[in-house]
């Protein structure tokens, strides 16, 4: 799994790759989807690198990519990363290879550099595929036991918990890239203490941290994919902020689950991670205590157990208005790590398409809240304030229970190992718009 494109000893010739707190060094190397600013050209592929992107289409048409076979040299010069993404892992890691050639340091001479490379602020950044359906899981056991110790005190973690991977179908229309303005939804609320619900703007506007994977190869309908294999399904992950209006949530979700609480946004981030490049960083699957049941054999394998988790560390900020007025540094809300959750990818794509449902190259599924046990490692305000209860006080002076209008939340993430150079996710932002 770990092999020369790993190697921490690797430079590029983009100098800001090799920068020690670059998301972006060469054994990164995520892959989305860009066009440059004010150009009207037609979206295209690239790869993150240092604060660059390398422009796919334009490596293709110079003839850099041609040891590639002729398909994927044209999933290059796609307008997304679908055509990619439904190759499968073998092709993906076969342009890893040949674009870690390309980035280092011994080559520069060979490549006609300002071309090819787009500085990172000249760039829109896209969605990095056409997602076709979206899933959202609930794979957090801590995020699970806050949240159900909110709505039913007595009875928190549902009984069917330990046993299923529990998800709900999202909207995919409404996913949008970093850095697209959100609008705060209306939608019924009805209060505890009021008889009837209400029409209007939601009051209780949050976000939940949240990682998301790309399915790469699919399957057909009516053939599921078993857990050994589950793995060369994923082609990448992002970070996801799934926004959730908790107000229009708790009077809708019974008895089918989230619906208008939800779908009015997601944000992802636009760098799509590889697995590959997130070999190094792999660690055992959530360490079961010992009362809890096993999971069932369609859900188990011994890769699973050993290796079924990824260490990568998730952080949520927070800048208001009146702090970008003060020049102030966004302030940390949580830090978590996604080494504790409760289900793995595998688990989850293997639980997916357990039933025969089939999975197409560029949907999206994403982890649920990533929350752990200790304080500080809560991925929602619900949880952090208790539902309102104990509102955040900000270095401002101001507090917050839950979002206020231009108010900005910004995802980040990063796997750091010993002996490994430390690769990152970027930044999946996105700040409430002021209402008219
Ligand atoms: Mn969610």
């Amino acid at each position: 799994m770990i092999d020369a494109t790993h190697d921490p000893n690797l430079r590029s010739w983009v100098e800001s790759a090799n920068q020690k707190d670059t998301d972006f060094p060469i054994q990164n190397l995520p892959f989305g989807v860009f066009r440059r600013k004010n150009s009207g050209e037609s979206p295209r592929v690239g790869v993150a690198i240092g604060d660059r992107i390398l422009d796919l289409t334009l490596c293709y048409q110079t003839r850099l990519l041609e040891k590639l076979p002729e398909q994927l040299q044209a999933a290059c010069g796609a307008s997304n990363l679908n055509p990619l993404m439904a190759m499968g892992r073998e092709a993906s890691s076969a342009l890893r290879h040949r674009l870690s050639e390309l980035l280092r340091y011994d080559e520069q001479k060979s490549l006609p550099e300002r071309e090819i490379l787009v500085s990172m602020p000249d760039a829109e950044l896209l969605l990095p595929a056409e997602i076709g359906d979206y899933t959202d899981f609930y794979a957090s056991i801590f995020h699970a036991t806050n949240v159900g110790k909110l709505f039913r005190p007595d009875n928190p973690l549902l009984p069917n918990y330990k046993y299923v991977p529990i998800a709900y179908h999202g909207r995919a229309s409404s996913i949008v890239p970093s850095g697209t303005s959100i609008k705060r939804p209306q939608g019924q609320r009805k209060p505890p203490n009021e008889p009837i619900p209400t029409f209007g703007y939601s009051k209780l506007l949050d976000y939940e941290m949240e990682v998301g994977f790309f399915v790469g190869a699919g399957n057909r309908l009516g053939r599921p994919i078993a857990i050994e294999d589950a793995e060369k399904h994923i082609f990448g992950l992002c970070l996801v902020n799934d926004w959730s209006a908790r107000d229009i949530q708790a009077w809708e979700y019974q008895p089918l689950g989230p619906f208008l609480a939800k779908s009015f946004a997601t944000t992802i981030s636009p760098w799509v991670v590889t697995l590959e490049a997130l070999a190094p960083f792999r660690c055992p699957a959530f360490s079961r205590p010992q009362e809890d049941p096993a999971p069932l054999p369609y859900l188990s394998s011994s890769l699973n157990t050993q290796l079924g988790g990824i260490d990568i560390t998730v952080e949520v900020w927070l800048r208001t208005a009146a702090m970008r007025e003060a020049q102030m540094e966004p302030f940390r809300l949580s830090r978590a790590s996604f080494e504790q959750m409760y289900w793995t990818l595998a688990q989850m794509l293997a639980h997916h398409t357990s039933n025969g449902c089939n999975l197409r190259p560029g949907d999206l599924l994403a982890s649920g809240t990533v929350s752990g046990a200790e304080k500080g490692s809560q991925g929602s305000l619900l949880e952090i304030t208790q539902r309102g209860a104990r509102p955040i006080k900000l270095p401002t002076g101001e507090e917050r229970s839950f979002l206020s209008d231009t108010d900005e939340v910004i995802l980040r993430g990063y796997c750091h190992k010993e002996g490994f150079a430390k690769i990152g996710f970027g930044e999946c932002r996105g700040a409430i718009a002021s209402v008219e």
